[in-house]
């Protein structure tokens, strides 16, 4: 697996890639601190495409400016390991001047209407920052495919919308929730949690399936499934929910109903982390 660094090296890349007949071009965008969830997108975009590209870039412009950015978890050497055991082709891992070449605040790219609904209701510019390094990603890789998890639903939301509002010609797959054997979704902010947070973080996944259990008994009023989450969280006062959610999953407009695709989605602070976990109903 090669290394790059600049924008060049990896448009280089995508292009002799592209000159291969039958190409299939596949870009899995990451934060690092590669986990068993990031393997699972690497994993997919091996089995889906002829030539695989990983990036690894710590985006500055999607945290708020009291959010973690300086201690984000990172953890070069392994992820290498891990992107390249997953098959990866390429790794990209370019500087932050590389990627923001006139400093963080240049050109953005805004996706209101989504951008601004959940966790970017709670993270204001969140949205704003997570289209604008992926929109980069995509026009110096021009990939196929993209490959991103469930566990960030709302942020496939805006990157589909912004997908299809630029006219890009890389198809937005998205990949199932990777989870741990007691059912946390698998997060690189689950490193900052305490043995007693990490057992209270499991709220999120309980909530969750109280939720599933109740529509596959029939309940589809928001309004109850909402009040059920709510219950299953009253049992661990330590946690501050941020939001609880139900909404159609490519408007990100809250429903009164419950439909087959709709998003029941979760935001919680354990301690000072904030954790995200979700369902697609069926
Ligand atoms: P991050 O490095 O946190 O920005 O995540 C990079 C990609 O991995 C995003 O598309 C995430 O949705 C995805 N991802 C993170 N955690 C998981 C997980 N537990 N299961 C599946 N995908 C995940």
């Amino acid at each position: 697996m090669k290394i790059l660094r600049t924008v060049d090296e990896l448009r280089r890349w995508s292009r002799a890639a592209r000159s291969t007949p039958g190409s299939i071009i596949g870009l899995v965008p990451t934060m690092g601190a590669l986990h068993a969830g990031h393997a699972s997108l690497v994993r997919a975009a091996r089995v889906a495409c002829t030539h695989v590209a990983v990036s690894l870039f710590v985006n500055p412009t999607q945290f708020g400016p009291h959010e973690d950015y300086a201690r984000y978890p990172r953890s070069f050497d392994a992820d290498c390991s891990l992107a390249a055991s997953g098959g990866a082709d390429v790794l990209f891992a370019p500087p932050v001047e590389e990627l923001y070449p006139n400093g963080p605040a240049s050109t953005f790219v805004e996706v209101p209407g989504l951008g601004d609904r959940l966790d970017g209701a709670s993270r204001p510019g969140h949205f704003r920052g997570v289209a604008t390094v992926v929109a980069k990603l995509l026009l110096a890789a021009e990939p196929d495919r993209a490959f991103f998890g469930q566990k960030d639903a709302a942020q496939s939301a805006v990157l589909r919308r912004m997908v299809a509002d630029l006219r890009l010609a890389t198809e937005i797959v998205v990949c199932p929730i990777v989870r741990d054997s007691d059912g946390l979704a698998i997060s690189s902010r689950n490193a900052y949690l305490s043995p007693v947070q990490r057992a209270q973080a499991l709220t999120l996944s309980r909530a969750i399936r109280r939720v599933e259990s109740l529509v596959a008994e029939g309940e589809r009023r928001a309004e109850a499934l909402i009040a059920a989450a709510r219950e299953i969280f009253a049992a661990e006062p330590q946690i501050r929910i941020d939001f609880l959610a139900l909404v159609d999953w490519s408007t990100l407009l809250p429903v009164e109903t419950a439909a087959p695709g709709t998003l029941f989605a979760v935001a919680a602070f354990v301690g000072s982390t904030r954790l995200i976990d979700n369902t697609i109903l069926n």
